[in-house]
């Protein structure tokens, strides 16, 4: 893009935004965000990234980027999740800061200056917090609260509650999350594991604009688990603990048994809590295998080394990602 000579030069910052089938909400969310940074004094950039989307958000995207020159467009080869899109977001993202938003208003860009203000202030990393979760039902409040206490004390590693992925990021910032290149990506626990300073601001999150939420209650529960795994090791723990408890109890009830047929012989009975016992420590072992599987997983998919995404098509301004595969 053309860029103006002017003694000072304007920071520029780069929106970033993940979008999967959100051809209906993407225009509605560009003539929000051109209202708020028309008032800025900042060069700004508008990275907008197809998620292997299947309906015309690719097209309405190219729309936009004819329309306006900043719009940048970046397509992936096929649906890789939010949190990869957000990855190749940051490998493509130039600037001084990037901002990452939801293509469907849920995170307003209205916040946009109360953002930049704290970044001049000097936080590196300014995010949003939801003020109330109105809308929401009792079991999913329920549940997150429980899964947060959860994280921070299995995972050591403070993620604030009520917080998404809209925030600001300083470059330092942005460098350091793009030298993190795991696969099963929490971003989540990421952001918190980069440190830097951080800096908290309130709003209220409004229901989606348009379309439709790509979460169901499963891929909720695996991002949770994936959360876990990947900051932590307790689960591993508390499998060997499991194993140590049930060896432990299945010994001392086998010596009350001895005990036992010694002083008053041994009648036959007892099936019932045999078959008790075997299913009892069969349940176990599976689960103890399955969290171990867990982290197997993890394993394999590091050590495939394929790249995190593939890219299909890049308009903008930038050479490439820093990051990709040749
Ligand atoms: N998204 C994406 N890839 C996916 C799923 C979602 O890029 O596989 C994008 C989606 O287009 C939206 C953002 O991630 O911009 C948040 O998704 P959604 O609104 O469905 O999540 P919710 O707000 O319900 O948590
Ligand atoms: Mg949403």
């Amino acid at each position: 893009m053309r860029k103006e000579r002017v003694a000072t030069p304007k920071k520029t910052i780069t929106i970033i935004v993940p979008c999967y089938n959100e051809a209906e909400g993407l225009p509605l969310f560009y003539d929000e965000w051109k209202k708020v940074v028309q008032d800025l004094s900042y060069e700004f950039f508008l990275l907008l990234v197809d998620d292997g989307s299947v309906d015309a958000t690719w097209s309405v995207m190219e729309e936009l980027r004819e329309k306006d020159a900043r719009v940048c467009t970046l397509a992936l080869s096929r649906n890789f999740g939010k949190e990869l899109a957000m990855l190749a977001g940051l490998d493509y993202a130039q600037g001084d800061a990037v901002i990452f938003m939801d293509a469907d208003l849920q995170d307003p860009p209205s916040l946009i200056p109360a953002m930049l203000a704290e970044w001049e202030k000097g936080y590196q990393d300014v995010y949003a917090r939801r003020r109330s979760r109105e809308g929401e039902t009792w079991f999913k409040k329920k549940s997150s609260h429980v899964y947060y206490w959860l994280l921070r004390h299995m995972a050591d590693i403070d993620i604030p509650m009520d917080v998404g992925d809209f925030r600001l990021l300083d470059r330092q910032a942005v460098d350091a999350l793009c030298r993190l290149r795991e696969r099963k990506r929490y971003t989540k626990g990421l952001f918190s594991w980069i440190g830097f300073r951080k800096k908290e601001i309130l709003f209220d999150r409004p229901p989606r604009a348009a379309g439709m939420t790509k979460w169901n209650y499963w891929k909720l529960t695996r991002l949770a688990f994936d959360g876990i795994a990947s900051f932590s090791e307790v689960p591993l723990h508390i499998a060997s603990l499991l194993g140590l408890l049930c060896s432990g109890s299945a010994f001392l009830y086998l010596l009350f048994i001895f005990i036992r047929t010694l002083f008053y012989g041994d009648p036959v009975a007892g099936y019932p809590s045999l078959v008790c016992i075997i299913l009892f420590i069969g349940g176990i072992q599976l689960i103890v295998l399955g969290i171990m599987g867990e982290y197997i997983g993890r394993i394999y998919s590091e050590a495939k080394h394929r790249p995190d995404y593939l890219v299909m098509a890049w308009h903008g301004d930038s050479k490439e990602g820093k990051f990709e595969e040749k």
